[in-house]
């Protein structure tokens, strides 16, 4: 039994009949015999379907962004702040399971020679533990209705299944959380946005590194302003 696939499979097979409903040729001012009853018929019938509340409860993805070894506990770019946004983060995906709604890890993955470490030292490396969620997330991925999705570039939308998961469930608003929140988190809600999916950014569960060039605090309220004032996203602090 997969209770959220199902509902899914529901929402989208009433998304199907309102859509051929809208524009069965009754509706266009072909009217047979008896058309004038029928036509009444089919509008209450699409008024149901659009107003039903599961179309808006169940449509809802929880994306997780880069939870791997390789940004929280080894390698070149791991680090202690977003090792410190993992509970946070367990509580979100805690919730969206319980709630119903499909869940989407991403992970960071890069060939030997990636294009990427000019910009980053090594890192996250196909077939490394680094690549890996970290150990308490792993386990997640045995759910049906949890998914790993692994991607090359900030973006989880670049080159990747991504948007054919989004279509494919009838997702239509998207919840994120994860590291770093202003580069791949900034990078994939900006993708999103682009497509005009509202994005919720879980705020206490994202985090980014500390470094030479990059202090954390000022690089996380820059990154969550600009998610807000310029790419449009809301933010939930709870
Ligand atoms: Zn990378």
């Amino acid at each position: 039994m997969r209770p959220a696939l199902d509902k899914l499979s529901l929402l989208q097979s009433r998304q199907g009949r309102a859509h051929r409903l809208r524009t069965h040729p009754l509706l266009f001012g072909e009217r047979p015999r008896g058309g004038h009853i029928q036509h009444r018929l089919i509008n209450l019938s699409v008024r149901v379907d659009l107003d039903s509340p599961e179309m808006t409860a169940m449509a809802e993805l929880l994306v997780v962004v880069d939870m791997q070894n390789g940004f929280l506990r080894e390698g070149n770019l791991a680090s202690d702040r977003c090792l410190a946004v993992l509970p946070a983060v367990r509580r979100e995906v805690d919730e969206a399971l319980a709630a119903g709604h499909q869940v989407l890890f991403t992970a960071d993955t890069h060939e030997i020679d990636d294009a990427e470490f000019a910009v980053f030292p090594e890192h996250c490396v196909r077939g490394t533990r680094e690549a890996d969620l970290v150990d308490e997330l792993l386990p997640l991925l045995a759910r049906d209705e949890v998914l790993l999705l692994r991607k090359r570039r900030y973006s989880a939308l670049f080159e990747t299944e991504m948007e054919g998961h989004l279509h494919r469930f009838g997702i239509d608003s998207v919840r994120i959380c994860g590291v770093c929140t202003d580069i791949c988190v900034l990078h994939t809600t900006a993708d999103l946005r682009n497509r005009d999916f509202p994005v919720t950014v879980a705020v206490q569960a994202t985090g980014t590194f500390d470094g030479p060039g990059h202090p954390a605090d000022a690089v996380q309220e820059f990154a969550v302003r600009h998610l807000r004032r310029v790419l449009g996203a809301s933010l939930d602090y709870g």
